[in-house]
């Protein structure tokens, strides 16, 4: 549906781009450019909430964000392929509304806008409504895009721009319910494009019977599209993660009160309500703290909340990698044959606190490893 207009678009003759789009566009990239190659943000601490976009498969990664420690380097591959990410979002949204406006039917874009103004959704979940045993909690997020879909509902569209892996599980999935990349990306990709359908329909705003993802190879430049479809078993198992990941963020900053003694915890337990804290004069209150508090709430976080599934694979001896001594010896590793998924704790912001002494080594394929003395499996 929406693939398939844009390869129809670019295979015509194309049509001209109207200024508010292209500006549209433009901007878009422009900020993505500021965020990803510009100044450095990771010098500041700052909390980051669960949104739809989080890394719903690693409890551990969202706790550890809440928590606004002192971030470690946001990684150079992180910059380049995040940047590329966002142009892949910008182009496909131009491209689609390119695509429905030579057959006049570019109202069908809900959002952005014309002024590129993405749909914020804002909501109180109550987990009791699926069933589930749990406080309620609140969501926000942005949504790349909604159409008006086939059934004349409102319906979320999320661009990546994938490898060609990725790409290609795409494609399988896309008619094949039962292939595995949908277990894989039940708390990732899918995930995301299940809370906006769940974010729209407890706004009012739309039934939300179906969702897309939208792959662009960013190798080739293929397309592949996944319609996700409302799951309420899939919806629950979300709930039930936001739940346990909530009392999660409620304990660590217990935690945080005792360590730090700076008042902020609250009670409420909501996650907003620590993110959301201002002082008198109306301003955010900047999550203070030292290398040693960090590191105390670092190990708080080691001890109470595990690692991603994909990440529990670990020790390939070695035996010829140069340790600290200058010797050869063996090391760790993550274990990527065990899970492909378990590269994405690269991407991650909390890498080193995860994974004291672990770095990526560029090898033919880039493996992550720490030296270690002896052969040992504990990392
Ligand atoms: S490094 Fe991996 S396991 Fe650790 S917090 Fe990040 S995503 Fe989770």
């Amino acid at each position: 549906m929406i693939a398939d207009r844009v390869i129809e678009y670019l295979k015509g003759p194309g049509s001209k781009i109207p200024e508010t789009a292209l500006e549209t566009a433009l901007h878009r990239i422009g900020d993505s450019l500021i965020t990803n190659m510009g100044e450095r943000q990771d010098s500041t601490r700052r909390i980051k909430r669960p949104r739809p976009s989080a890394s719903w498969a690693c409890g551990r990664e969202m706790v550890l964000s809440s928590l606004g420690l002192g971030t470690e380097g946001y990684g150079w591959r992180s910059r380049m392929t995040f940047a590329a990410g966002d142009y892949n979002e910008a182009v496909g949204i131009l491209l689609f509304r390119q695509a429905l406006a030579t057959t006049g039917e570019d109202h069908l874009i809900l959002t952005p806008n014309a002024a590129g103004d993405q749909l914020e959704l804002d909501a109180t979940l109550d987990p009791a409504a699926w069933g589930v045993e749990g406080t309620p909690f609140r969501l926000t997020g942005h949504v790349d895009m909604t159409i008006r879909g086939l059934s004349g509902d409102e319906e979320p569209v999320d661009w990546k721009g994938v490898a060609t892996y990725t790409w290609e599980q795409m494609m399988q999935a896309a008619t094949k319910p039962d292939h595995e990349w949908w277990k894989k990306e039940a708390s990732g990709y899918v995930a995301q494009v299940r809370w906006y359908q769940i974010l729209l329909r407890a706004q009012g705003r739309s039934d939300a019977r179906r969702g897309y993802l939208v792959g662009v190879n960013k190798n080739t430049g293929l397309l592949a599209e996944v319609a996700i479809d409302q799951d309420p078993d899939a919806e629950r198992l979300l709930i039930q993660r936001a739940v346990w990941v909530r009392e999660k963020i409620h304990a660590a900053w217990k935690k945080r009160g005792e360590v730090m003694g700076d008042g902020l915890f609250a009670p409420g337990g909501n996650w907003h309500d620590y993110a959301d804290q201002v002082d008198e004069d109306g301003a955010i209150v900047k999550p203070g703290g030292t290398r040693e508090t960090d590191e105390e709430l670092s190990e708080w976080v080691r001890q109470n909340v595990p690692r991603a599934s994909f990440a529990a694979s670990i020790a390939v001896p070695r035996q010829n990698v140069k340790l600290p001594d200058g010797e050869k010896g063996d090391c760790l590793e993550l274990d990527m044959k065990a899970d492909p998924q378990a590269f994405r704790c690269s991407y991650c912001d909390h890498t080193a606190r995860c994974w004291p002494g672990f770095e990526v080594v560029p090898l033919t394929k880039p493996v992550w490893r720490k030296a270690v003395a002896a052969t040992s499996t504990t990392p």
